[in-house]
């Protein structure tokens, strides 16, 4: 079957979920039979989201490619168990870059390089890179950003393009948001009016519209929009506020969202979706009564996007043990040993965030002192990770000024160290140790239990490591380091050993955590946290 290009596009407002409305439509195709790819484009001009911090732009995703990316990639994966990559987000940044290089190459010589068509072809080539491998019957493409913005106008002109060179191979589908007036009780579709304009007014007609709201709409309302807006009124759908994320592909498919599409794109399809598993997913999600209590000590503790990828990997992990989450987050800056005990005491299972800089730390080593000596199921990720060797190094080993040198360059005891290749490293984007790497784990430690093998591989995202001239003694004192690089024998995996469940990985095993794939460690987490809740 030719490909079929599927852009999502959104008016109104920011922040509408335009992200869980493709990996929405992504799902429900997938589940159909076809080979679906989804990517995500981004009108910023940061060449990747890697330089942005999490209040700009929530947490960064890292691809098995090593690519540092927008975190609805994260969604896209979790919804779809695709695997992602560099070439799955692209910026504004990128396209310029290129674009430049191929000017300062030549390729371009002789003609004056413009924004159309040069930005907008290198846009339509980016589109349809995926869909020319002849792997996907489906590429979606999600426009970050806003209808209206000056940044977005060169994609919209892409899409226009597309749509035109196309023709129904394309669809559109405009994501838009209807207030609820409260003062005056009710629903407003002024603003999804002018939001179609604009995208009129850009040469584009949407195919479908999906209306946000947290109030349903009633029927006449949405037959009004379809009038209004040129689309079918079948092709009006809307997306009422869910209880969980994870029910909007079957909120879509109620309304007939994947068929809408299918028949918009001309493309001949049998029956229903299979969505068997999804809705086993759901069920035990809607049948958990007990809940499980998961500190995440973390700086970013008022952000709820800071930690999208780990958030995702614990509620799967409880859905699939039938408990509720109950997570919490604990400022790392205000923990002291005054007050940690009465912060820590009533939860089941801590986790320990990943994260760059100083500010924190100090918080995140007096929470593992109490962890550790407390026997709490206690999961480090990343920076959490290295945390529990400075803490371990501090307390246990009695190396006082222990430190990572990112934290402290001068540290007499670089527990955690820069790796040679590192220091030669002057730019900050895209230079950390990246993507997917192999690790063998250690027979008979926790860790290959809770994998249930001994060779894994799983997405880093760091610039420093374990300095291995200390690992004698981290192993003659208990720590033992369970999970190393084949290759480099860098140190992957710490553990306690003697402990209820004290693991601290330098990778980021949320990143490969699915709804239908829950990832082995965090599902071994929360086991050891529920059997810590019931034997309190
Ligand atoms: N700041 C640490 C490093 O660069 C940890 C990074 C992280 O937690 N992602 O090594």
């Amino acid at each position: 079957m030719e490909t079929r290009y599927i852009f999502v596009t959104g008016g109104v407002v920011s922040s509408l979920g335009k992200g869980i409305i493709s990996s929405s439509i992504a799902r429900l195709l997938l589940s159909r039979g076809f080979n679906v790819t989804i990517q995500k484009f981004d009108p910023y001009i940061n060449i990747d989201p890697g330089t942005l911090n999490p209040y700009e732009h929530g947490e960064c995703y890292v691809t098995v490619d090593g690519h540092e990316a927008d975190l609805d990639l994260g969604h896209y994966e979790r919804f779809t168990n695709i695997k992602t990559t560099r070439a799955n987000n692209i910026t504004t940044g990128r396209v310029y870059q290129s674009v430049i290089d191929k000017e300062r190459r030549g390729d371009y010589l002789g003609k004056t390089v413009q924004i159309i068509p040069h930005i907008t072809d290198e846009i339509k080539r980016n589109v349809k890179l995926l869909g020319s491998t002849g792997k996907y019957d489906f590429v979606i493409t999600e426009i970050g950003g806003t209808v209206g913005d000056i940044e977005s106008l060169p994609f919209l002109e892409a899409v226009r393009q597309l749509k035109w060179e196309m023709g129904n191979r394309c669809a559109c589908v405009h994501l838009t948001y209807v207030p609820f007036i409260r003062a005056a009780k009710e629903l407003k579709t002024k603003p999804t009016q002018h939001s179609v304009k604009q995208l009129q007014q850009a040469g584009i007609q949407p195919d479908v519209l999906v209306l946000r709201t947290e109030q349903i709409i009633p029927p006449a309302m949405c037959r009004k929009v379809a009038l209004f807006c040129n689309v079918s009124p079948d092709a009006v759908v809307q997306s009422v506020d869910a209880p969980t994320i994870y029910e909007v592909p079957l909120m879509m498919h109620e309304q007939g969202l994947d068929k809408i599409i299918l028949d918009k794109t001309n493309t001949p399809y049998q029956g229903e979706p299979d969505l068997a598993k999804w809705n086993k997913f759901l069920d035990h999600m809607r049948g958990a009564k007990e809940s499980v209590k998961i500190g995440l000590v973390g700086k970013y503790v008022e952000l709820q996007d800071a930690y999208k990828s780990i958030d995702e990997s614990l509620l799967q992990a409880c859905t699939y043990h039938d408990h509720k989450l109950d997570l919490r987050y604990i400022g790392a800056e205000r923990l002291t040993d005054g007050n940690v005990e009465e912060q820590l005491r009533d939860l089941d299972g801590v986790i320990v965030a990943p994260g760059f800089g100083q500010r924190g730390t100090e918080g995140k080593y007096v929470a593992l002192k109490w962890c550790r000596e407390h026997d709490m199921p206690t999961f480090g990720i990343c920076l959490g990770m290295q945390c529990m060797v400075i803490e371990f190094a501090r307390n246990v080993l009695g190396m006082h000024e222990a430190n990572s040198i990112e934290m402290d360059p001068h540290t007499p005891y670089n527990v955690i160290d820069l790796m040679e290749e590192q220091k030669s490293i002057t730019n900050m984007g895209g230079t950390m140790r990246l993507g997917a790497y192999a690790c063998h784990l250690r027979e008979g430690s926790k860790v290959a239990k809770a994998y249930g093998k001994l060779d894994i591989e799983e997405r880093h995202r760091h610039r420093f490591e374990f300095n291995d001239d200390f690992r004698a003694q981290f192993e003659a004192a208990g720590m033992q380091c369970v999970g190393e690089n084949p290759g480099t024998k860098l140190v992957e995996v710490v553990e306690l050993p003697d402990k209820k469940w004290y693991i601290g990985t330098q990778y980021h095993p949320e990143y490969s955590s699915t709804v239908l794939s829950p990832h082995p460690l965090f599902m071994d987490f929360i086991r050891a946290a529920i059997e810590n809740k019931n034997t309190k």
